[in-house]
This record gives structure tokens, sequence and C-alpha cells, in this order.
């Protein structure tokens, strides 16, 4: 019996590519087809894009963890067709910024696919990297979507979408007719003396392109375009989760009683969603040391 073996062009020359293009699959339209979260901690095969890019992780164990109550409730009312704009006043480390970025990266496969999304994060270029690092390791997982994520403020999918941080001193916060979406966080804490110029550099471009807002912050006194949208009637869906939404998922109510014992921050203002009145605001001015000591949610 004669065994005939086919050789092929590899077996001669071993680093011989055969394949023209040698570049990963685009999965785009594969991942297109997934629904945001199929509710269950365990994935099956295709069950979902939040298992395809990993679930949230709780921060001390790092054990996958589902959706806490109030990132469903936001994922529910933000992952609509017709344009959407938010006021979140919320409490501290509860997981905010972490499900707007997720929202914001599904959506560029539906409802933003092709266009522009700005996230604007705090007034130095540091916080808003940061944020944009949170967003590249979270599509570390699915990185044949991404055609180029170098520049440290930009990600380009293959799909045409791009997604760019901006800070909120930047001039480049300008109108384009491809901004689908724009994320402001943090945005009680930009510390600017009038913090007005940010919100009339995007209401205008969100008005024509009619692009979803996220204005998503903990409260920092009486003052600032935040506050005045809080207080004031307008088209904005404000909602509000404070620190009550994490419990039992992030920390207990044990370690939560005792936090709300510290001085040394405002707690009504951190973990209660209150506009205090705070010692910043005192004299009516805010210093930049005192305003930009948030901590970007890690969480
Ligand atoms: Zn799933």
């Amino acid at each position: 019996m004669t065994i005939t073996k086919k050789y092929k062009v590899q077996d001669i020359y071993p680093t011989f590519q055969t394949e023209p293009d040698a570049v990963e699959d685009d999965i785009s339209e594969e991942v297109t087809k997934l629904k945001f979260f199929c509710g269950k901690i365990n994935a099956k095969k295709n069950c979902c894009f939040s298992h395809r890019i990993g679930l949230p992780q709780h921060p001390a164990t790092l054990n996958q963890m589902k959706f806490m109550p109030h990132q469903d409730d936001l994922v529910k009312q933000a992952l609509v067709d017709n344009q959407v704009k938010f006021h979140v006043n919320k409490s501290r480390q509860i997981g905010l910024t972490e499900i707007c970025l997720r929202i914001i990266q599904y959506q560029c496969f539906h409802k933003y696919k092709g266009g522009r999304v700005m996230i604007i994060a705090g007034t130095r270029e540091k916080t808003t990297k940061k944020v944009m690092g949170r967003l590249k390791q979270m599509f570390g997982n699915i990185h044949n979507v991404v055609e180029s994520d170098h520049n440290d403020l930009l990600i380009r999918l293959a799909n045409g979408t791009e997604i760019e941080g901006l800070p909120s001193n930047s001039e480049a916060i300008r109108g384009d007719t491809k901004i689908k979406a724009i994320l402001i966080d943090e945005a009680a804490h930009f510390g600017l003396v009038d913090d007005s110029v940010v919100l009339d550099a995007v209401e205008p471009i969100v008005m024509t392109n009619k692009s979803d807002l996220f204005l998503v912050s903990t409260p920092r006194s009486q003052r600032g375009f935040f506050y005045e949208i809080h207080k004031g009637e307008n088209d904005f869906k404000k909602l509000q989760y404070d620190f009550t939404n994490a419990i039992g998922w992030i920390y207990s109510k044990e370690e939560m009683d005792k936090e709300l014992t510290r001085t040394d921050i405002d707690v009504d203002q951190e973990y209660r969603c209150q506009f205090t009145s705070g010692r910043n605001s005192i004299f009516g001015v805010i210093s930049d040391e005192s305003t930009e000591d948030f901590e970007v949610e890690e969480y």
C-alpha cells in the first residue's frame, strides 16, 4: 500500500504565506449580532456582547459579576433607537463610568456605527487617557474589531467608528456631523471658573446631530452646568443612583456604614447624591487643586 503524501509549499518554505492577508479576520459583523447581555453569570457560545468582552470584575475579589440593578437600569434606558440625553447624578465608585463605556462600546456596532463618539473626561489629558485606557482594555477580547489604537486618545474601529477622548478644556470640542454620542464624565468636577463653555460647545452638536448625550458625575457644590441642569427644567432624563445601589454587590452595608462616618470627605455629596454647599464653594471660588482631586472610577 502506498501512502501518498500531499506536500504543501510550507513544507519546504515554512514561513511562506499562501494567504495574501495574514491579518486577523474582522469580526465586526459577528459582534453586531450579539445582544448586550444574556443575564447569566456563565457564558455560552456567542451568548452576548458582555461575555464576549468579559463581565465586570468585583474590585476586591476580581470575580466576574453580573451588572448591578442600577447598571441594568441605565442599559435598558440607553439602548433605544431614538436620541437619549441623560443627566446621571451618582455616588462615587458604583460602576457608572464603566457601564457608560460598555454602552458606548456596544453602540459602536449599532447606533453609532460609522460615526464618531467623543469622551470628555477631566480637565487634564491624564484623566482622559485613563478613561480611554479602560475602554481600550475592554476591546482586548475583541481586538480584531479595532483598526488602530496606538494613539492614547483615539480608537478607530474596522467598521469605521471612531472614539476620541478629549479633555474638557480642549478646543477640539467642535461640531461634526458624524458625532453620534458624547459622554461627559465627572461633569461637575471640571474646575473651570465658568464650566458652561463645555456645555455651550456640546449642546449645538447634540441638537444638530441628534447625538446621544451622557452627563455623568458625582455632585460638586451648587454651581456649574451639572448643577444647573439638575435644578432646572429641561429635556434631560435625570437619573440618580446613590451608594445604596451597590450594597451587597461591591461592598457590604457594614463597610459602607463605616465609610459614611468619614469626615475628611463630604459623604453627602460623594455617596448620597446631594449638591451640598460644601467647603469648596464657601467663597464661590474653586481652585484647580480642589476640584481635580477625584479619582477616575475604576469600578
Ligand atoms: Zn452571555
